[in-house]
């Protein structure tokens, strides 16, 4: 079978890919499980060595990746540069801190020694999403790796060719063969590739349906799996908020990477006394977002990643205003291209609201109070996170209990940082990603008692 890699701003033809035959599958997760053997035993730090050149090498062809992601997904160059120098930022993350976080942890017991070592598991098999195609995969591979296991990638169709760009980076890196290997296959491999006895958990980036899909295969093996799905989350804006400031913020956490972000804020909710001016002034500055080429780099709004992604926004548009939305900005698509669009008098019965809206769609909703805004943003099935703008910051805090997300910022977006613990809660998924807790999720906690 054939998948073709085609640009979404023009159509143009990049690439064909050929699907792996059963032997060529077969022989991936072979090398994979006869590279465990010795990778779990190779010393921490030339494990770490070896990532902080996976970092360099990321640095060194930063213009070569980031046109690939560009060309493959629509993404503005400007943000796939971005994209590349935070996957080597996320390498040298851990390569310096792997050591720490693995370290041998003593606990006192009756036993004359008792502790906790941190071993790998085996092979790990990620499925991975386009909307960020290097930086989802550096994000489970650079713990996951260093962590003495294995890794396997299926990735989206439509980036195969950053695909082959990431397994390219660890070999140029000097990683042993079989480490890390991109695996060109249909989804519909997903039951032989977790049921192999080398493959000990999942994780996997993308939408409910396919996560649901592939965590009910691990369970079916007892094996492990990590879900990071989509998301809905909240922008509150009270009434004290410094404007110049949050409109900024606001339109930027929305229209990065052209709306298509688990953790953009999808819901603005405004209280009453300032909700006009927020909206207008977020509409003033959505318009002079430059629309274009995204190759070129001064394009701030690219296309969006598949003609069936911004169908099923407009739809979302076209429910939202059925069900009383205003058009405020926006509302048109041609083929891959959504314009920026703004609705305002969004309620929580509409498409806007209940459902996630992965594009340049932004929802205003208006409420009375602090309370009344919390509650409607944890109106949700999703979990990602959450942002709240206010000079109060002690007011602030006072709701970061009552926020099931798993993410509170104040005064800043929601954004993922390599030092800070990354995942969902509800239908967001489970587990987590980045700092510590990223590298213990694919670990081998193995008690040790001494008598
Ligand atoms: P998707 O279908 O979930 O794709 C993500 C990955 O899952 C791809 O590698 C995909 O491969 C794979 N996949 C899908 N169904 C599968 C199955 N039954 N078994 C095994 N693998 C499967 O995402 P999408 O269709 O591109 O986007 C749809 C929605 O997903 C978006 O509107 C958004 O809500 C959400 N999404 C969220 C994130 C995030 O970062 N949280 C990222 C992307 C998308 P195939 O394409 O080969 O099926």
């Amino acid at each position: 079978m054939k998948f073709q890699s085609k640009n979404p701003f023009n159509g143009d033809h990049i690439a064909e890919y050929t699907t792996l035959t059963t032997e060529e599958l077969n022989g991936k997760l072979e090398a994979s499980a006869e590279a465990f053997k010795h990778w779990k035993t190779t010393p921490l730090i030339e494990r770490t060595d070896l990532l902080k050149k996976a970092g360099q090498i990321l640095r060194d062809n930063l213009d070569e990746y980031a046109e690939i992601i560009t060309l493959e997904m629509g993404k503005p160059i400007s943000e796939s540069k971005s994209e590349v120098n935070k996957c080597a930022w996320v390498c040298d993350y851990y390569s310096e801190h792997a050591e720490e976080f693995l370290a041998i942890e003593t606990i006192e017991t009756d036993a004359s020694r008792s502790f906790v070592r941190h071993d790998p598991i085996g092979a790990v098999f990620a499925v991975m999403p386009w909307n960020f195609p290097f930086w989802q995969v550096f994000r489970f591979a650079a713990p996951t790796l260093t962590a003495g296991n294995t890794g396997l990638l299926k990735h989206a169709p439509n980036v195969f060719g950053c695909a082959q760009k990431i397994e390219e980076v660890f070999l140029k890196a000097g990683y042993p063969k079989g480490v890390f290997q991109n695996l060109i296959v249909h989804h519909d491999e997903t039951e032989k590739i977790v049921s192999h006895d080398t493959v000990r958990a999942i994780t996997l980036t993308g939408s409910e349906a396919a996560g649901s899909a592939v965590s009910q295969i691990a369970s079916k093996y007892i094996k492990k799996s990590l879900l990071e799905l989509g998301g809905s989350n909240s922008f509150i804006v009270l009434d004290d908020a410094d404007l110049d400031k949050v409109v900024n913020t606001a339109v930027q956490a929305r229209m990065m990477n052209s709306g298509q972000s688990c953790i953009a804020a999808k819901r603005f909710i405004v209280m009453d006394s300032i909700y006009d001016e927020f909206v207008s002034r977020f509409i003033e500055k959505a318009k002079q977002l430059k629309v274009g080429d995204p190759i070129s780099e001064d394009t701030q709004i690219g296309t969006l990643a598949r003609k069936d992604l911004a169908d099923k926004l407009q739809k979302q548009v076209q429910d939202s205003i059925k069900q009383g939305a205003k058009l405020l900005l926006g509302g048109k698509q041609n083929e891959c291209f959504h314009e920026p669009t703004v609705l305002g008098e969004v309620t929580s019965e509409m498409a806007a609201f209940k459902e996630e809206t992965f594009g340049p769609l932004a929802a205003m909703i208006k409420v009375k109070s602090a309370d009344e805004a919390f509650e409607l943003a944890e109106q949700s099935k999703f979990g990602l996170g959450l942002s709240v703008f206010t000079k109060d910051i002690d007011k602030a805090l006072s709701y970061s209990d009552k926020v099931s997300d798993g993410a509170f910022f104040v005064n800043e977006l929601v954004k993922s940082d390599p030092r800070l613990p990354f995942g969902g809660t509800k239908t967001s998924g489970f587990g987590r990603e980045l700092a510590k807790d990223g590298i213990m999720e694919f670990i081998n906690r193995k008690a040790v008692y001494v008598k």
